[in-house]
């Protein structure tokens, strides 16, 4: 998970709170400890760090009516750990046709992101262009136009060419047929001056609309003074803040973007192309809060699946209508997610559940076992699957047809029930595409569905 350490510390003090007699100045004390500790860990700036807990001893000493004070530490506790990591969300605002350039130095992710994006958006209905701008580095064309090729998306680029700008002059009347450009650019090992000049020249041919720098989580605090010097240099508007998933200090690069005023739009959480997100500092830490948060998981079910499927099976929702063969659709879509597991931490509720190891294991084998043994079921089976329990005949017939096991389908159907419950739970709730309109009420329902039926609760 993505910051995990600060996410353990974060939910044992939550629950240090909620459990606590008295909410008292040992009380905050021993939260403020545990807290400096995660964030030491992270690699937040130690002055930051200083004030942050400062914060927290001067609101705990504030009179609240004991009840409430609760609630008030935990607040405090959330909008304390917002604040430093970025404040109020800041979106990338794109209008009808954009040019966006990506720099960033070496390995940082750039030509990854670019990818993700491209994903990202063409889900979104825009007409995206990879545009490659990497002179430098001979392999860079190549891995730019086999992520264009896998994601679907039209690359520009020319192998022999070692003039930047050429390039650009080549495809320029091309280009035009796209609304959204992605740019990407060559790094250095540092920012010297030859990267400057390079992004200024590039810059003034392609006129950007936005400049975003990519950094790698791995700097940590160090991102700092990057986005600092980057943003005096090339004008960058923003950040993108790349293996978010694989580094521990990423909790010190998202302080610093915020200590530079350098907003992060997005931040990426792993290898694939759909492992990115818009960063939203508040669900973020009501994920690290283990509060769970909806609004990331519909959004990222929304960027998985296209428009008409989406209305289609919110409809089936509805309607009650959810069959096995919608389940293999939505497993089909999960895939391209990422991994189960960082799907579910997106789940309220399961930021403390168990989950067993098996269940999350060894999926893709899985997943194309399931999908036989659907494919072996009749009509009748798929859209009632109730009936593959009552008669357990049934199942040996599939596992036979499908060269898979009657446990396995057993599992299958297990997961389907899970699914079709949460399904169930949301669907009831009328517009699932405005979470924000749920209450915490409907929330911890789902959770509990989700909780109670399956997986323990620690
Ligand atoms: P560039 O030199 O800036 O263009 O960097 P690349 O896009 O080539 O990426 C460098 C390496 O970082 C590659 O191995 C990517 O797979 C990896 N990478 C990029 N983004 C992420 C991320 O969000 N998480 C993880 N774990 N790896 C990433
Ligand atoms: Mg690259």
């Amino acid at each position: 998970m993505v910051l995990e350490g600060i996410g353990n510390i974060l939910r044992k003090s939550v629950d240090k709170i909620k459990s606590a007699v008295l909410v008292d100045k040992s009380l905050v004390e021993s939260i403020v400890k545990d807290l400096q500790r995660a964030l030491i860990s992270a690699d937040v700036n130690i002055s930051l760090i200083k004030e942050l807990s400062d914060k927290i001893r001067e609101e705990g000493r504030k009179y609240v009516k004991n009840i409430e004070k609760k609630e008030h530490l935990i607040k405090i506790l959330y909008d304390e750990v917002k604040n430093i990591i970025g404040g109020e969300k800041k979106e990338l605002i794109l209008g009808k046709k954009e040019t966006i350039l990506f720099v960033g130095l070496y390995g940082t992710g750039k030509t990854t992101t670019i990818a993700k994006l491209a994903t990202y958006y063409k889900k979104r209905g825009r007409k995206v262009a990879l545009l490659g701008l990497d002179v430098h580095r001979p392999a860079a064309s190549e891995q730019l136009e086999q992520l264009g090729e896998k994601i679907e998306v039209q690359v520009f680029v020319n192998k022999s060419e070692k003039n930047a700008i050429k390039i650009y002059e080549q495809y320029k009347k091309e280009l035009e047929k796209y609304d959204l450009i992605l740019v990407d650019s060559a790094g250095r090992d540092a920012l010297e001056k030859s990267l400057i000049d390079e992004i200024e020249k590039i810059s003034k041919a392609i006129k950007p609309s936005h400049t975003i720098l990519v950094i790698a989580a791995d700097i940590g605090q160090a991102a700092k003074i990057q986005a600092q010097k980057f943003k005096e240099a090339a004008n960058v508007s923003g950040v993108i803040i790349t293996r978010m998933d694989s580094s521990a200090k990423a909790g010190g690069a998202l302080t610093a973007c915020k200590e530079v005023e350098s907003p992060v739009y997005f931040i990426g959480t792993g290898e694939h192309v759909g492992d990115i997100e818009q960063f939203n500092p508040s669900s973020f830490v009501s994920r690290l809060l283990g509060m769970g948060d909806l609004e990331s998981l519909i959004e990222k079910v929304r960027s998985a699946t296209d428009e008409k499927s989406q209305k289609d099976l919110q409809k089936r929702l509805e309607d009650g209508k959810f069959t096995l063969a919608d389940f293999a659709k939505q497993i089909e879509s999960m895939q391209s997610m990422g991994s189960l597991s960082k799907i579910t931490e997106l789940i309220p509720g399961f930021g403390k559940a168990k989950i067993p190891d098996e269940m999350l294991g060894n999926q893709e084998q899985k997943l194309k076992h399931w999908k036989h043994a659907i494919s072996s079921m009749t009509k009748d089976e798929i859209e009632n699957p109730e009936i593959l329990e009552k008669q357990t005949s049934r199942l040996s017939r599939i596992a036979k047809g499908s060269g898979t096991t009657t446990g396995e389908i057993r599992q299958l159907l297990k997961q389907y029930k899970i699914i079709k419950e949460l399904a169930k739970g949301a669907g009831s709730m009328g517009d699932i595409s405005d979470p924000s309109q749920m209450s915490q009420k409907q929330m911890m329902k789902i959770a509990k569905k989700f909780g109670g039926k399956k997986f323990r609760f620690k």
